[in-house]
């Protein structure tokens, strides 16, 4: 038998015909390394005249190297195809197992199966989109065992957040609608595998078993299919601390008031921070979680009834307050702001600022009810002393009119001038000293009234300078923003929740340009009336968690929390639209207001009169680059 020829060999086969070549094997010289195969293959093309297709290639080469082309098994290829399957879960470890075998068989049937067991069954009659949002909303409306709408609102959005294609979209909104009625049949499906994985198989085995949560769990955790067990048992190792932290730092505080489970919360933590050798199996953990997780949506649940029962209850005190001070413009106006605040979001700002506000109203209440205490006091002393004149006064008067009976009598008695001149002179004395009470008692009358009148009077003032005090303390008289000590306030809440929050906190400095021409042409009351228009625009305009004081003369300063430099920008120059579309008039004509601005980002590092400087700097730029303009410090 001739050697066969080496991958060096230029020498061709002598005779390559169809039937030259012995079938199943290679005829005797044909080359045999694959790069000779393929030239011998390109050149029988060539000589042949057959055109030049994968197909025909692909005979010829078989034809050439001895091997069948029908028998041709890519084992090699299939099993890189099976070796890139998930087998992160036990359907899909199974799934991936079976095509393993099936290649290894070498059987194209085994391996055809096998790859149609990979797929879905494919639904009997698909709906068609009516139909099917049909369903959703019916699904969604309709009430669910141990399925929120919260929870089913979270699904949908998360569906619909991620999926933009048609074809994907239709087949995650068929799992949720599936989902959802089997959660009405009464089964409790796993929460997460809702919100996560709505088209994940183990949507349809038994739900809510241990197994089915734990599968799903690590569906959610599959990041791709490359995913492997490894990683799995990585993700969970650096859960698992996050997760004790979450129970104990979260959890626990939260419930607080429910002994059991917080106990529940920290026994799971325990557990999860078990040693290797200690911890408890993943399914009772994760089946325990699951309560916890259900009771804490009960929690969450009462905590919002009692917040908004708490806040009727305070609108009812507050409406009761309001009763009873009908006539006490400073309490009606904080009682109203306080109502303002609390109708917003809730959040410790606003309660700061209720609470701020209840403490004016019950200093002011407790120093009128002194104040108040002791004028009454004094009026009833004064009083007394009246009614004891009067009795007086009502006793001398008797004694007189018994004095004028006896005296008719003496004098009809009276035998001689002598008896009568008695007469008249106790008469003249008794009238004169009776005048004399009168008059003196009278004055002290004049004097008590004027008395009464006066601790009247001066109740009133009390109300008044009451009304002023309270009024200085943080706001301004004239336009009714916060004053300088209001500023001061604001800015120390504002830089403590900057620095728990780590949030962005922006000022704003104004001042009004050419407002002495203002003064000057129209007069101070203009002024003032200009002020007032600047501040109420700004009030009103701004955002509720914004705050407006007045700094010095036409200077306003602006606060401006969980803002970026570019948001405070947007809104100081919406600000100055806004002012320059409310007309402003005086003397029956229009007067233009504008104003020039700086801002500043807040630096935590910083004092806040350094930020202020900064804006200051910033206005002033902005003055000297002609005004009516906003620039950045
Ligand atoms: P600029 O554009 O450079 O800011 O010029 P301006 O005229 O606004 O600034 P200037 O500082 O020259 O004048 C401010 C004026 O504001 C002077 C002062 O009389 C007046 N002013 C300060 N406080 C009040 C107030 O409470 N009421 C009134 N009507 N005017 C006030
Ligand atoms: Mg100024
Ligand atoms: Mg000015």
């Amino acid at each position: 038998m001739a050697q066969p020829p080496t991958s060096k060999s230029s020498q061709p086969p002598k005779a390559v015909g169809t039937g030259s070549v012995r079938p199943g094997g290679a005829e005797a010289g044909a080359p045999s390394a694959p790069s000779d195969i393929a030239r011998e293959a390109l050149r029988q093309l060539a000589m042949r005249r057959v055109p030049p297709t994968p197909d025909n290639y692909r005979d010829l080469y078989c034809q050439i190297s001895g091997t069948s082309s029908a028998e041709a098994f890519p084992a090699q290829a299939l099993k890189v195809i099976a070796n890139s399957l998930p087998r992160n879960t036990p359907v899909a470890l199974r799934h991936a197992q079976a095509l393993d075998t099936a290649i290894a068989s070498g059987q194209w049937p085994n391996v055809r199966q096998a790859i149609v067991d990979l797929c879905p069954p494919p639904e009997s009659g698909e709906k068609p989109w009516n139909t099917l949002i049909l369903d959703l909303i019916t699904q969604f409306e309709r009430l669910h065992e141990g399925l929120t709408q919260a929870r089913k609102r979270e699904a949908l959005n998360h569906v619909l957040g991620v999926i933009s294609d048609a074809d994907h979209l239709y087949t995650r909104l068929v799992a949720l609608v599936k989902s959802w009625t089997q959660a009405s049949s009464g089964a409790k499906l796993p929460d997460d595998a809702v919100v996560t994985s709505p088209d994940d198989p183990t949507a349809s085995r038994a739900p809510g078993s241990a197994s089915a949560h734990a599968e799903s769990n690590a569906v959610a955790r599959r990041g791709g299919d490359d995913a492997t067990e490894e990683h799995a048992t990585l993700a969970n190792a650096a859960l698992r601390p996050l997760l004790v932290k979450l129970l104990v730092e979260g959890v626990v505080p939260l419930a607080d008031t429910d002994e059991p489970i917080a106990r529940e919360a920290k026994e799971i933590a325990r557990l999860l921070g078990a040693a290797e050798g200690a911890a408890a199996p993943e399914e009772t953990l994760i089946s325990r979680l699951d309560g916890l997780v259900a009771r804490m949506g009960w929690i969450g649940e009462e905590h919002r009834g009692v917040r908004e029962a708490l806040l009727k209850l305070l609108q009812l005190i507050i409406d009761n307050i309001r009763e009873l001070v009908l006539d006490d413009a400073w309490l009606s106006n904080q009682l109203s702001a306080i109502t303002e605040a609390f109708s917003g979001q809730l959040d410790l700002r606003m309660l700061d600022e209720v609470g701020r506000r209840l403490h004016d109203i019950i200093d002011k209440q407790s120093l009128i009810k002194r104040e108040l205490c002791e004028a009454q006091s004094k009026l009833k002393a004064m009083l007394a002393g009246f009614i004891d004149h009067l009795s007086g006064v009502v006793v001398y008067t008797e004694d007189y009119h018994e004095l004028l009976g006896r005296s008719a009598q003496k004098i009809s008695d009276a035998t001689n001038i002598t008896d009568l001149s008695e007469v008249v002179g106790e008469l003249l004395r008794e009238t004169h000293n009776t005048r004399e009470t009168a008059r003196r008692t009278g004055t002290e009358l004049t004097q008590l009234r004027e008395q009464v009148d006066s601790a009247n009077q001066k109740i009133e003032q009390l109300q008044h300078d009451l009304d002023a005090a309270s009024q200085l303390v943080r706001h301004d008289p004239l336009t009714g923003v916060l004053n300088r000590k209001g500023l001061d306030e604001a800015l120390a809440r504002e830089i403590a929740f900057l620095r728990r929050k780590n949030s962005q906190l922006c000022v704003a400095l104004l001042d009004i340009d050419n407002f002495k021409q203002i003064n000057d042409a129209h007069g101070h009351t203009v002024g003032d009336d200009a002020l007032r228009h600047l501040s109420r625009t700004v009030s009103e305009t701004l955002r509720p968690q914004d705050i407006v004081a007045r700094y010095g003369g036409e200077e306003f300063v602006i606060l401006l929390p969980d803002t970026t430099p570019e948001e405070a920008n947007t809104v100081i120059v919406r600000l100055q639209r806004e002012l320059t579309r409310r007309i402003f008039c005086a003397d029956f004509k229009r007067v233009l207001i504008t104003f020039s601005a700086g801002i500043a980002l807040f630096d935590p590092e910083e004092s806040p009169e350094d930020a202020i400087v900064r804006a200051d700097k910033a206005m002033y730029a902005a003055k000297r680059a002609g005004k009516n303009r906003v620039l950045m410090a």
